[in-house]
């Protein structure tokens, strides 16, 4: 079976295509930032040998030659799966922290892979719903209805406005930018892009700390660390839309190999969600943190009055057969998996 590049092996959503790739034993090669990031993954797989998973150190995506290093090797790539960019909020240079490497991370590794790697078939790169929701509209618009068609419009100016326009046009220009390499460089290999929306679920890759966790688990790591017990902050900065990384995770690995799943964007979402949902899953599947959690007859957190709105994620479910687990098993399982490192790190 031919080998594919995962960039980003030790991410959240990265660490669960890893899992799979590997368990249907095919040899991957993939990215970490630091030696100590690369160990991480080494021993999260102890019995692989070099030529079944090997990890590459890439500190800049932005550096000339970044890439170079992950085609010095015997592996014949016929899948390249990008999936590392930074999501978070917390930066003090949108440029730098957030547009730089997303954009030219992206347009560089697709050059690379042009260049050196001419086995590779098919390029499958994480975008984001970030890409697809128009930034200026509000949430309540229940007569508009995203699809893959949508792109967000948020210009370059407006991105350096506050990180979370900085995040979204990283995601929107990142993706333009691909689908512009395509038309422009004509490269032998397709293109697929994931656009996932929020993500919640199990952590299979330990954060050096639980202050590092991913940015999209955070909020219910706040519900059971007590944050919101006053007040359940608006769901409206993120997008009401979410999914398990697991069920995002087999999108990918199943874009592999479906043979019509060639130059398509795909919408990715389980359905609508509201933080004070999630707040009711742990009340009443985790009871044990009751007393952090704020009443249960409080308003905030909901759902806009005037409805949300709409979404069509059809094109998943026809082409990749794709079907979603529900909130409950996707909160539950990621306070379990909170629990767990908690444990962890309290015994070190
Ligand atoms: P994550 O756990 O933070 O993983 C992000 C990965 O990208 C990590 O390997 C990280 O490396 C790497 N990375 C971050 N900044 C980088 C930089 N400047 N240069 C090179 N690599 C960098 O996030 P995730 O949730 O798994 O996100 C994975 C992908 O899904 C991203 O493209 C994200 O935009 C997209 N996405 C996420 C969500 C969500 O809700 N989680 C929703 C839609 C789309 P370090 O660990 O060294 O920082």
């Amino acid at each position: 079976m031919a080998g594919v590049l995962l960039t980003g092996g030790n991410g959240f959503l990265a660490s669960h295509i890893l899992d799979l790739l590997l368990a249907q034993g095919r040899s991957v090669v993939t990215t970490a930032r630091n030696e100590e990031k690369a160990d991480q993954i080494y021993k999260l797989h102890p019995d692989l040998s070099p030529n079944q998973l090997r990890v590459i150190v890439i500190q800049e995506f932005t550096s000339p030659g970044a890439f170079d290093k992950c085609f010095e090797w015997d592996t014949q790539f016929d899948v390249v799966i990008h999936t590392a960019s930074p999501f978070r909020y917390a930066v003090t240079d949108i440029k730098r922290e957030l547009l730089d490497p997303a954009i030219t991370g992206t347009t560089l590794l697709l050059k690379t892979i042009q260049d050196k790697a001419p086995s590779v078939k098919k390029v499958i790169i994480t975008s984001s719903f970030a890409s697809i929701l128009n930034s200026y509209k509000e949430n309540s618009c229940p007569e508009h209805v995203y699809s893959e068609d949508n792109w967000n419009p948020l210009t370059m100016d407006d991105a350096y406005l506050n990180p979370l326009n900085g995040y979204r046009a990283s995601k929107t220009f990142a993706e333009r930018a691909a689908w512009e390499f395509m038309k422009t460089r004509r490269p032998t290999f397709s293109l697929v892009t994931m656009c996932p929306t929020l993500m919640f679920g199990p952590v299979v890759h330990p954060p050096p700390t639980l202050d590092k966790l991913n940015t999209s688990n955070q909020r219910v790591r706040n519900f059971i660390a007590g944050d919101y017990k006053v007040e359940i902050p608006d769901t409206g900065a993120s997008f009401f839309l979410w999914i398990d990384v697991r069920d995002a995770a087999l999108a990918h690995v199943k874009a592999m190999d479906a043979s019509k799943c060639e130059n398509k964007r795909f919408l990715l979402t389980a359905g609508y969600f509201s933080n004070k949902e999630i707040c009711e899953v742990i009340r009443e599947f985790c009871p044990e943190y009751e007393e952090r959690l704020p009443e249960k007859n409080i308003e905030s957190g909901g759902y806009p009055k005037r409805g949300l709105y709409g979404f069509d994620n059809s094109r998943a479910s026809k082409e990749l057969g794709l079907t979603y687990r529900t909130l409950t098993e996707s909160i539950t399982d990621t306070v379990v998996s909170l629990q767990k490192l908690q444990k962890q790190y309290q015994e070190l």
